[in-house]
């Protein structure tokens, strides 16, 4: 249980600015997260890490000399936003490129790829290496598409010692890549963990009983076992790692035993103890091992074992000195401290005239963004459930984070009488930098891409609410890449687009072709119940997922039902069978 708070909301950033405030020597904070206080040779490259917060030391206590030079920390078991990613990697650029390196999580895989995205475009040259090290979230021939747990540490320390060695950005990459099809994990839950504020566990398991499989989140285990001996777990953890060792695997491994959380230092040595005799007896020479908490999962009692198959030339990079906050090993010199530049660079906004109809469009906006808020609040819960049986548990909060920050930005504009666009865009970035997950990149970029489309112009014809769905769903479907069938909000969205435009081609209203849309989605949503998930966190857990609804179709079915019902009153009385939207938000602005 975590217990040590103000408000569950701010925990996060609080704990990060006490982190910083009692690690001044190695961290400094920035907009997003924290990079190296202290100095940096020009020209070196850049490892830039991070992830969900709720992990420490991942992320943000492996960042020092020797290992990472900044870390993105997104809110607990969220990803950071891509702006924060962005951010924090500009501030640790040193001239010598970036390399991302992250747990393979579709919310970190969005936010991050944004990110490189625009540093590469401003001519910061950004590489991306994944962590795939979990066996237990898909076979070895879909290497690809495995989670990182634990295995984030090999990966990062070889890339971090290559890029304080001063390999160029190539060679680094090259190196994190090799280490990363070279690491295996495979973690055991006892027990489930407590996201801040919240009065239950994100799952538990039967008493007596070990999860096996599970994910640093909370997704459920794949398999229950009933409780082993310490020498059963060591079997267990060890023979299935092996069974899935590299191709090209020697004798030399580094083997690491993670706490998640609440797991007793004592109880890790022991099974370690154990470990290492199985690994001698499999020809095994254990090299530089760790044993304690290095990725961990809240309060999680649980624990994994990874193992990496050394070679030459990543052995020389594992066994080479790092200095961070929670990662210390051989010696370096010391370092001076750096001036870092003011963090609070923040963009100066142009200003802009907005036309009244797309002002008062705007005003619209912001109304519905309430109605959405709304229906989010009466749903958190039931959302949060229903992530849970096969993911992190993670959508009612987030959805909740997201849309609060899109209301506040998007009434802040509305009031001062900004164009639909400026509202909906600024209510976008709010959402996604403030959700984290996958669903708030992806609904913090839908609402952006419809702000876009309606722009700021002088009269809105009715045919504008069509290219503002038609841009919200591309917006989804380019960035996330899902296809019908993946199980995902996509099987609710095209759906609705698809009927919302057969409705206002056939003549309907704004409202009445809403309704007709939410419909759709309402049902294509109940429909993904029989569905396996194909992407996002829960597919390692298909099926678990059977039989229950995708959370993300179900936010989006509730939320446009709710838009439905909002525009049809809106409507109601000065709507003529073609109404335009310029009517809808006339009347929204005289509420
Ligand atoms: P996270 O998966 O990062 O924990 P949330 O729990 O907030 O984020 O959202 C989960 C929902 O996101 C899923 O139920 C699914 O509808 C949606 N989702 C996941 N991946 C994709 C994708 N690639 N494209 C569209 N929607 C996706
Ligand atoms: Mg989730």
């Amino acid at each position: 249980m975590t217990q040590i708070f103000d408000n569950p909301a701010d925990f996060a950033d609080e704990a990060l600015d006490g982190f910083v405030a009692a690690n001044r020597g190695y961290v400094a904070r920035v907009d997003g997260g924290v990079v190296r206080s202290t100095e940096v040779p020009t020209g070196q490259v850049a490892l830039v890490i991070g992830g969900g917060s709720g992990h420490y030391p991942a992320f943000a206590g492996l960042v020092g000399p020797g290992l990472a030079a900044a870390s993105a920390c997104g809110n607990m078991f969220a990803s950071p936003a891509a702006g924060q990613v962005y951010r924090v990697a500009k501030a640790a650029n040193a001239g010598g490129g970036v390399l991302l390196s992250y747990g393979n999580y579709a919310g970190d895989v969005l936010h991050f790829g944004q990110a490189q995205l625009r540093l590469n475009a401003e001519g910061i040259e950004t590489r991306t290496v994944l962590v795939t090290d979990d066996i237990a979230s898909a076979p070895v021939d879909q290497i690809e598409k495995r989670r990182g747990i634990a295995g984030d540490l090999t990966v990062f320390k070889v890339a971090g010692a290559a890029a304080e060695a001063g390999l160029n950005l190539d060679e680094v990459e090259r190196l994190a890549i090799k280490t990363n099809h070279r690491t295996r994990s495979l973690g055991v839950a006892f027990d489930g963990c407590t996201l801040p504020g919240a009065s239950e566990p994100l799952f538990h398991v039967p008493a007596g009983q070990m999860s096996l499989g599970l994910g640093i989140h909370g997704e459920p285990g794949i398999s229950e076992h009933p409780m082993p001996t310490a020498s059963e777990l060591a079997q267990l953890l060890v023979s299935r790692l092996l069974a899935d060792k590299p191709d090209d695997a020697g004798d030399r491994v580094v083997a690491i035993v993670n706490g998640l959380g609440t797991v007793k230092y004592d109880e890790l040595f022991l099974l370690f103890g154990k470990i290492e005799k199985l690994l001698n007896a499999a020809g095994l020479t254990v090299v530089e091992p760790e044993c304690g908490e290095l990725v961990t999962s809240l309060d999680m009692s649980g624990l994994s074992l990874t193992l990496l198959w050394l070679d030459d030339e990543i052995e020389q990079y594992w066994a080479a000195p790092a200095d961070t906050p929670a990662y210390r090993k051989g010696n370096l010199a010391p370092r001076a401290r750096r001036e870092l530049a003011d963090a609070e660079d923040t963009m100066a906004e142009e200003s802009e005239k907005a036309t009244a109809a797309s002002a008062d469009l705007g005003r619209l906006a912001a109304a519905v963004l309430a109605q959405v808020r709304d229906v989010v609040v009466e749903h958190e819960e039931e959302l949060g459930n229903l992530d849970a049986i096969a993911g992190d548990g993670d959508h009612g909060i987030g959805m909740r984070r997201g849309v609060d920050a899109a209301l506040a930005a998007g009434e802040q504009n509305a009031t001062a009488g900004a164009s639909v666009e400026r509202v909906l865009t600024q209510a976008g970035e709010a959402w996604s930098e403030r959700a984290g997950g996958t669903s708030g990149a992806l609904w913090g970029s839908a609402v952006i891409a419809a702000g876009l489309a309606l722009g700021n112009r002088d009269s809105y014809p009715a045919g504008d609410a069509a290219a503002a769905v038609t841009a919200f769903t591309d917006a989804i479907t380019e960035l996330g890449k899902a296809e019908l069938g993946d199980k995902t909000m996509v099987d609710a969205l095209l759906p609705f687009r698809d009927a919302f435009r057969e409705a206002s081609d056939g003549g309907a209203s704004v409202g009445s072709a809403l309704a007709t849309a939410a419909s759709a989605a309402t049902e294509a949503a109940r429909l993904t119940a029989d569905l396996r998930p194909l992407k996002g966190r829960a597919r390692p857990l298909a099926e678990k997922s059977l039989g229950h609804p995708d959370p993300g179709a179900v936010s989006f079915a509730l939320i446009a039902e709710r838009i439905a019902t909002y525009i049809q009153s809106e409507l109601a009385g000065s709507e003529a069978a073609t109404s335009d939207m310029a009517a809808a938000a006339g009347n929204g602005a005289q509420k």
